[in-house]
């Protein structure tokens, strides 16, 4: 589904640069749950940046579904993330004078999907996060967990190959948090293919493969039993 191979990337800034990401090998199959672990600032979400197609690397090849993802103009890579990318952030990134149902469909407008078809398919996605109740509520009347559920629905609902998260947990608290990861550990049990950034050594153990940067290389990579709640 997914190869990298010696993958660079230097931040310019003005006549300095700054190598954060040094040469990076990364498969990942249909089916993972893979957890990205790392300090702050070692290149965790660059690297998921670049995954997404929200950013662009140096050097090295990667290989989406067979794609290579190089140089791509912004209208290919726009086409390229709705095709294959689903985004969580930790900060939700709803729209918030839009309600639940409409954040939800708001990508399918960009697939061209007409109106009728974007509704039902929006309320169906939130149905699956357990939301449809909250269907007309503004992102403010939601609790952190149900914003991101919210969130959740709205990256399934175009249908991705590989969902992405970045620190998904990281505004919620633990219980809500857990919560969370049971309901990703679900998506992934029903085939989903999952890459979750984090810094919590207890939300790295609910996937099935941590891989640690550190410095800009991958420190780790192993596979793992498990956790499940
Ligand atoms: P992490 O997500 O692991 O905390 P990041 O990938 O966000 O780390 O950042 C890695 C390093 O790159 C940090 O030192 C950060 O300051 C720097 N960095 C991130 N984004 C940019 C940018 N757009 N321009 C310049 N430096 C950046
Ligand atoms: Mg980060």
């Amino acid at each position: 589904m997914l190869k990298i191979n010696k993958l660079h990337k230097s931040y310019k800034m003005g006549d300095s640069s700054l190598h954060v990401l040094k040469g990076i090998d990364l498969n990942i199959e249909k089916g993972e749950m893979v957890a990205i672990m790392g300090s702050s600032g070692s290149g965790k979400s660059t690297l998921l940046n670049i995954i997404g197609i929200l950013d662009e690397h140096d050097e090295g090849e990667y290989t989406l579904d067979g794609v290579e993802i190089k140089n791509l103009n912004e209208k290919k890579a726009a086409q390229y993330r709705n095709k294959f990318l689903g985004f969580v952030f930790q900060s939700f990134n709803l729209i918030n004078f839009k309600n639940a149902l409409e954040n939800v469909a708001l990508p399918l407008y960009y697939q061209g999907l007409g109106r009728k078809k974007r509704q039902e398919k929006a309320l169906f996605h939130l149905d699956k996060v357990g939301l449809k109740n909250w269907a007309k509520h503004l992102p403010n009347e939601l609790s952190g967990g149900q914003k991101q559920r919210v969130a959740i629905a709205r990256a399934l609902a175009a249908e991705p190959k590989l969902l992405l998260a970045d620190e998904p947990t990281g505004a919620l608290d633990s219980a809500t948090s857990v919560e969370l990861m049971q309901f990703l550990q679900q998506l992934n049990d029903e085939g989903r293919t999952l890459l979750i950034v984090t810094h919590e050594t207890d939300i790295a153990n609910m996937c099935k493969r941590i891989i640690k940067l550190k410095d800009g290389i991958i420190m780790q990579d192993k596979n793992i039993k498990q956790v499940r709640c």
